[in-house]
């Protein structure tokens, strides 16, 4: 079982605490969907071996394409590799960028779920993330989605904004539960290098609040959205039950994706790979019958390792016996760290498997750390 993920690299305007690579100028649409489709050709012919049980168009802005160019797309992608009989198929929804009749016919173009980028229904929140949208557009869109006919959608959510206090988070969160959405992301503000909200809180005109308050948001999400039915499955993500996002489970569970477009990258037998990030450079590529292919490294087990151990502690849980029979792991004898997580009341554990608590999903990064820090490769 694979995924297949579609980077479509345009933006109508970029957000300041973006690095996701995509460009404003909406006019080379109908050359990249072009290319796009070559770069489905040249695809390897290895990926018709496995069967495509998710495909996922993700950005920048896929919803800036029309219905027709998201449907010639997916007619390519059929015709290419082998799609499981009831595929997970999703495409990410800007409100702001969305005409409402374009619902109804990305579902007859075979799209089944959509991951709608809220991030708040406060205007105040948006204006400061400098989204194109506002929260009456964000309502809409969450309700043309549904009246269309849609049965699987995704709202996601920022939250240790500037601009918000804990009264107006919870305020939120509550809005978004009332749609009755089947998934939740709600994320930290992630302030990366290189961005406009980087240089703000670099020269101090933008404060981001304090770890505390971040917490607090975080519990708050956590605590009312398991009251309302939702399962915790990743730190960020959270669905009704069996509505996780199954592609990016896939991701978190190692298991291999194809990745198309620019900047999109790809995961195979330990084998990473990524395309050119340049819209320029990936169009030249292709122009000249050549994969776009940027760069690749070979995973280590050790790597390998690294990452499975943050991608199960994101989704809450590690598993011992399985990792001691893959990776030949030592572990302290004494059990030194269970013993110190369990008391602090991080983790549960029984049989070799680590659960955590509600308090270590808070301190998740922390304790990988301290995992990581206490094996050795046999
Ligand atoms: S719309 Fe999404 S991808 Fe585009 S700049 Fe904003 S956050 Fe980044």
């Amino acid at each position: 079982m694979a995924g297949i993920y579609i980077h479509i690299p345009f933006c109508e305007r970029k957000c300041i605490y973006c690095d996701f690579y995509s460009i404003e100028d909406n006019s080379l649409q109908q050359k990249f969907v072009s290319s796009l489709i070559k770069e489905i050709e040249l695809s390897d012919a290895v990926w018709q071996n496995e069967i495509i049980e998710t495909i996922y168009f993700g950005g920048g802005t896929p919803s800036v394409l029309s219905p027709h160019k998201i449907g010639t797309i997916l007619k390519a992608i059929h015709n290419r590799f082998n799609i499981s009989a009831e595929p997970e198929v999703t495409i990410e929804i800007n409100p702001g960028t969305i005409i409402p009749h374009y619902f109804k016919e990305y579902l007859s173009s075979g799209i089944n779920r959509v991951s709608i980028g809220v991030q708040s229904f406060r205007d105040q929140d948006l204006q400061f993330l400098s989204r194109i949208h506002n929260a009456s557009e964000a309502t809409n869109t969450i309700l043309d989605a549904r009246r269309s006919g849609f049965n699987n959608i995704s709202i996601d959510l920022i939250y240790s904004l500037p601009t918000q206090t804990l009264d107006n988070w919870k305020e939120i969160i509550r809005r978004a539960v009332e749609f009755n959405p089947e998934h939740i992301s709600a994320y930290n503000l992630t302030v990366e290098n290189q961005t406009p909200l980087s240089r703000m809180v670099q020269s101090g005109s933008v404060t981001i609040p304090e770890d505390d308050l971040c917490a607090k948001m975080f519990r708050y999400a956590m605590k009312y959205l398991e009251e309302c039915g939702y399962i915790h499955y990743e730190v960020s993500n959270y669905s009704l039950p069996n509505m996780e996002s199954k592609h990016n489970s896939n991701y978190w569970m190692h298991k291999p994706y194809l990745g198309l477009g620019p900047s999109a990258h790809s995961y195979r037998n330990d084998l990473r790979w990524w395309n050119h990030r340049n819209i320029g450079d990936y169009l030249d590529n292709i122009a000249e019958g050549k994969v776009p292919l940027s760069g690749s490294e070979h995973l280590t087990p050790q790597q390998t390792m690294i990452e499975e151990v943050m991608f199960q502690l994101r989704m809450g849980k590690l598993d011992f016996n399985h990792l001691q029979n893959k990776f030949k792991i030592e572990m302290d004898p004494s059990q030194k760290l269970i013993k110190d997580l369990i008391n602090d009341n991080y983790i549960e554990y029984k049989d070799g498997i680590v659960k955590l608590t509600e308090n270590g999903f808070v301190f998740c990064d922390e304790i990988t750390k301290r995992f990581l820090n206490s094996f050795s490769i046999m």
